[in-house]
């Protein structure tokens, strides 16, 4: 089954653009994944095409019209209403690992992207769109946030990535940030390689790597370990109910 992406963008020519390189374009060159682009401004209804006006209550820039967003996700959704609709805006749930692969395992996506000052709140009340952000920046338009999100969803689809087994122990798969890596040459301007991964002991390589992953989980992402080890808590106690009760 194809991955069928659709955006909805005032600037067609951003795409596929890195998309269409490397790993996902060989992949949209296997009929892996496809994408069409719509151009918002295609539903403006004035002779000036115009998509935006000035924001209500007075201040800076300009915000996306309700009416044109939604005669542009209305067109998108004809072509296949059971893929979820997206919008990017960094008022949006933050994007996780959890939520691109259950992306990555349905038919697609319709992606929406802003500019200016964003969207009029009202799309999100008449028409079912999710609201999603790519981390607690501030893009100029919803873009790059849509290239994102669609690279993050193509690398997992089935036959895409070389090794099916570099999936499942990266980053954020388990919860946890994943250990580091090194490779030739072994020794660079006095620093080398970790002994333990030149030992050839596959169990004393896991359970270092197993170490490394969680202490930098610890110190980098202290939210990740908060998360990961109130889960663990969770069960062990769980765990030691069991125990006590027999
Ligand atoms: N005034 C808005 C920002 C608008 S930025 C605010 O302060 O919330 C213009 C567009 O860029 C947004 O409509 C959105 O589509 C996109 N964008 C900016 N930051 C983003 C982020 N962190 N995640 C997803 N989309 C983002």
């Amino acid at each position: 089954m194809t991955f069928h992406a659709t955006v909805l963008t005032l600037y067609p020519e951003m795409f596929p653009g890195p998309l269409g390189v490397s790993l996902a374009g060989r992949a949209m060159a296997e009929g892996k994944w496809a994408i069409d682009i719509v151009q918002i401004r295609d539903f403006a209804a004035d002779k000036h095409r115009t998509v935006d006006d000035t924001p209500a209550g007075g201040g800076a820039g300009m915000v996306l019209r309700v009416d044109v967003l939604a005669k542009a996700i209305d067109h998108a959704r004809e072509g296949g209403a059971s893929r979820p609709v997206i919008a990017l805006t960094p008022r949006g749930k933050p994007l996780t690992q959890a939520r691109v692969r259950e992306l990555a395992d349905g038919p697609g996506v319709i992606l929406l992207c802003g500019r200016f000052e964003g969207f009029d709140e009202r799309i999100f009340e008449g028409r079912a769109v999710e609201e999603v952000s790519v981390g607690d920046i501030v893009l100029s338009g919803g873009e790059p946030a849509a290239l994102m999100l669609l690279d993050a969803c193509i690398r997992l689809l089935p036959g895409v990535m070389g090794a099916p087994s570099s999936g499942s122990e990266e980053s954020f798969e388990n919860g946890l940030l994943e250990y580091p890596h090194y490779t030739r040459p072994q020794e660079w301007e006095g620093r080398t390689i970790p002994e333990v991964l030149r030992s050839g002991d596959h169990a004393k390589i896991a359970s270092w790597r197993k170490r490394r992953s969680e202490d930098d989980t610890r110190s980098r992402r202290p939210d990740l370990w908060e998360r990961h080890t109130g889960a663990r808590v969770q069960s062990a106690s769980g765990a030691q109910r069991e125990v006590q009760d027999d």
